[in-house]
Parts: C-alpha cells; structure tokens; sequence
C-alpha cells in the first residue's frame, strides 16, 4: 500500500529496500520508478501508484565530517536529527531545518526544504556543495554548482525525479549552544505581522509565527510571533540531545476527537502566551523547532480519510492576499486552528523548480470533507495565482499542471533532464492536466 503523510492515498507500489549506495538502483520489473526517504511529504510527490519505491532510508551512513570546516557527506537515508547527534557535540548546527527532525537528507533535497531562518539563509539547496546521482540506465554523476549543474540544479527541489540521491555533501553551521532564546509577542492583525517580521529580520536568525485560522471580521491575522536566536553560553549536552515522543494509536477511524485534543493544546500554548502579551524563555531546539515531534504519527488524528496541507508563497507586494485567504478559510469553517505564517527572504535557492522565494508564506491542514475541501483548495490556488504567487510541491496533492507550469516557469528546462523511468504521483498529475 502506499503512503504519504497526508495520508490521502490507497495506491499500490512495490517497495524495495536499497541495500547499499554503491549497489545503486536495483534491476526491477516495474518501469515506473521513483526514491523515497521517510515519507513526511503531505502529497503524493513521494507516492508512485503501480510502480516501484526505492526506500532509500537504509543509506544510513555517515561518510566524512570536517569538524573545523563544518562540512558533512552522508548518504541520503540519514535523517536530519541523526545529523544534529553527530554535528551539535561539535559545535555545528543544521544550516536550514524544516518543522521536523523525520525527514532525510535526500528527501531535504529533493524538495529543497526551507526553516525559520529562510530571511536570512535561503533553503537547504543553498547549502549543498555536492551529491552523487545515480541514472536509471546506469550512470552515475557527482553533480555540484560546476559538475553536472544541469543535473545539480534540477534535483535541489525536483521532487525526487531526476534519479536516485545516494549521498549528499553540505555546510553546516556554527553555533555556541543548540538551545534559543525565544521571545514570543502577540499581535492582533496580518498588518501587524508584517510589521514584526520586518523589525525581527534585523534582529533575529529564526522567525514564525501561529495564526488563529478560525478568527474572522476584525481578528482575521491574530497570532503570536515567536523570533529566536541560539544562545552563547555553555550547554548541556545530554539535555540538548534528548528526545522523548509519545505514539498516537494506529487508526480508530475517530480523528476528530483528537484532533479537537491537538488543537486545543496548541490553543492553550498560543493563548497563554496572548494573555501575557509578550514573553521570553530559553527553549531547547527540539522544541523551538520541532513542536510536533514529540507526537509520533500525529497525522492519524485526522482519521481513516487523512487529510490535506496547502503552502503557499506571495509576493510581499501582493501580499494583502493571506488575509483574503485567511478569511476565505475562516468562512469556510474547513482549516485546521492554527496556521503557520512566515516571510521568506531573497537569497535564491541553486534549484530549478525550488519552491522558496522572497514572499510571505503559509501553510495550514485541512481535514479531508472530500469534494467540499477539494473546492475550497482549488479556490486558494486561483488566489494564490492570481496574485503570482506558488504552491509548494512537497504539501499538495491537488494543484492542476497549468498552476505547476504557472508558479514554475522553468518547467520546460526541468523536464528535460528528468529520468525518463522515474515518476511519481505528483508528477503524472501536473505533467498531464
Ligand atoms: C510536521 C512537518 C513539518 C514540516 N515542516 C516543513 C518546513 O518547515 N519546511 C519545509 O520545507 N518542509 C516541511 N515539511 C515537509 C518535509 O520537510 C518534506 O516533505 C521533506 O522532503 C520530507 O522528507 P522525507 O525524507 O520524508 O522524504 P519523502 O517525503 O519520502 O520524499 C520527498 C521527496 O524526496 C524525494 N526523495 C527522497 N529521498 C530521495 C533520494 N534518496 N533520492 C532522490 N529523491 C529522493 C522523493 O521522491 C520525494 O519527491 C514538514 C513535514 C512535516 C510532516
């Protein structure tokens, strides 16, 4: 059965564990083909109906740490909290992390994932010195910014399509002490966010903010901005590095309980912080960065039918289109309680068709009411269009081609280089429509 985060899906795929990188693609039968890591991508760019996975989460190796540079080789199943084990003792942190530690190095790549610090940093592509590719008519290339950087340039972000990631090389970034600094204020209107992010860009290195996605009329935007910085002072390690998650039993096919049980703690946490206006702590990374982790397959609390995720991005000078959205949501009574909003810089990602782009993002999920949600995403994605804006591949499951080929000018360029034996589900559905 396949699978994706969103869980949307009941397609069958083959599944094959690769046994090592140097091993490369196992000869199968299927001629549709596509590699997987941990399967945290919400849609279907990493679900190959009818055809072959390649599950690359057993390249789990580490191949070479520079301890004094900063700089890293290891194979694409390793995940990125696997990274921060070896990396945070020695003084180095991620250079860009998602809202999960569960996801690989190639799956970071393949969408050229992008974090807090997007204003300042850029996405994880910019980041990448080099990976090796491996062709499904057997060749195999090193690709970096001057070797193959056709091939370097469509696989940051490619969605996986340009072949198999078997290792990975990149930078990594300096840090005192992993834990943050987090200031967390509460603002009451989207014009009052953009006023934050620009003030915090100045001042600090990890910007996000928590939107009340069921506000309407004059609370249409209200939420807390959390800004952070690392610390400079001596940590503890054992402290630093410890994880503890609790399970969410396997499918009751009664999501919405828990759902109404996830909200309301993400509630309590967002309002508490409200009532005080403004508040500042020291805060672990894992929890500053990784809220969610600590609840292992939260995604089932949605319930047999799953569910969906839209991110977009805006040009600020359209910007005033979150809150159109925003209130299109709220009148809908269909978005989860909180969403996430965040403004993206304007250091450009190396990847063809990278999502990242100097804008205001955001994303929040949608409990799947079928063909009620399916109508109000497409609706979104004509706003989001509308406004020049783009969808990122890695949470839908529902854009049509002519908006893929819209937010994704490059598309042409792009498709030439794809492996003509890998696809995905995401892909037969915007190279078709
Ligand atoms: C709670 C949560 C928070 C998230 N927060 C963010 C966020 O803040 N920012 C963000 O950008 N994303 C975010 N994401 C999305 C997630 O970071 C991406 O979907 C990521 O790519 C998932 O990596 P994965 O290892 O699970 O890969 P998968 O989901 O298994 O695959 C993702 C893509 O990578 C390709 N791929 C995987 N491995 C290889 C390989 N070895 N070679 C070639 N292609 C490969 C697949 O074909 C697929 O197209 C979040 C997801 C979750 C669940």
């Amino acid at each position: 059965m396949s699978y994706s985060w969103g869980n949307l899906y009941q397609a069958r795929e083959q599944r094959y564990s690769l046994s090592a990188r140097e091993a490369g693609l196992p000869d199968v039968a299927e001629s549709s083909l596509l590699a997987v890591g941990q399967r945290r991508s919400y849609g279907d760019v990493g679900v190959n109906d009818g055809g072959a996975v390649f599950d690359s989460t057993t390249l789990s190796r580490f191949i070479s740490f520079d301890s004094k540079q900063g700089i890293l080789r290891c194979e694409a199943g390793v995940t990125l909290w696997e990274v921060l084990q070896l990396t945070v003792p020695k003084g180095w942190f991620l250079p860009v992390t998602p809202g999960t530690s569960f996801v690989t190095v190639g799956g970071a790549l393949a969408n050229d994932v992008h974090g807090k610090n997007h204003h300042g940093a850029g996405s994880f592509g910019c980041f990448v010195r080099c990976f090796e590719l491996r062709r499904s008519d057997g060749e195999v290339l090193e690709c970096s910014r001057l070797q193959n950087a056709d091939y370097f340039a469509a696989s940051i972000g490619g969605c996986g399509l340009t072949g198999l990631v078997t290792w990975v090389e990149f930078s990594l970034k300096k840090i005192v002490n992993p834990s943050l600094e987090v200031e967390s204020i509460a603002y009451s209107c989207y014009a009052d966010f953009l006023s934050l992010s620009a003030e915090s860009e100045q001042s600090h290195e990890y910007n996000v903010s928590w939107i009340d996605c069921l506000a309407g009329g004059a609370d249409t935007g209200r939420g807390v901005f959390f800004r952070a910085n690392h610390i400079e002072t001596e940590f503890d390690l054992d402290e630093s590095l410890a994880r503890s998650a609790r399970s969410v039993p396997a499918f009751v096919g009664k999501g919405f309980p828990l759902v109404n049980q996830l909200s309301l703690m993400m509630f309590n946490r967002l309002y508490r912080f409200q009532n005080r206006n403004r508040s500042s702590h020291i805060e672990p990374f894992g929890k500053y960065f990784y809220p969610l982790d600590s609840l292992l397959n939260w995604n089932r609390i949605y319930g047999r039918r799953g569910f969906y995720q839209f991110q977009c991005v805006v040009p600020v000078e359209n910007s005033l289109v979150i809150s159109e959205i925003l209130q299109e949501i709220s009148r809908s009574g269909q978005g989860s309680f909180l969403s996430v909003l965040k403004t993206m810089g304007s250091v450009l990602s190396p990847g063809m068709i990278s999502f990242p782009r100097p804008g205001v993002t955001l994303a929040l999920d949608f409990p799947n009411r079928q063909s009620k949600t399916t109508a109000l995403l497409g609706k979104l994605e004509s706003m989001v269009v509308e406004a020049n804006g783009a969808i990122y591949p890695a949470k839908d499951a529902v854009m049509s081609g002519a908006t893929f080929r819209h937010c994704y000018p490059r598309y042409d360029e792009f498709s030439k280089l794809i492996d003509p034996k890998f696809s995905s589900g995401f892909w037969r559905r915007v190279s078709a429509s």
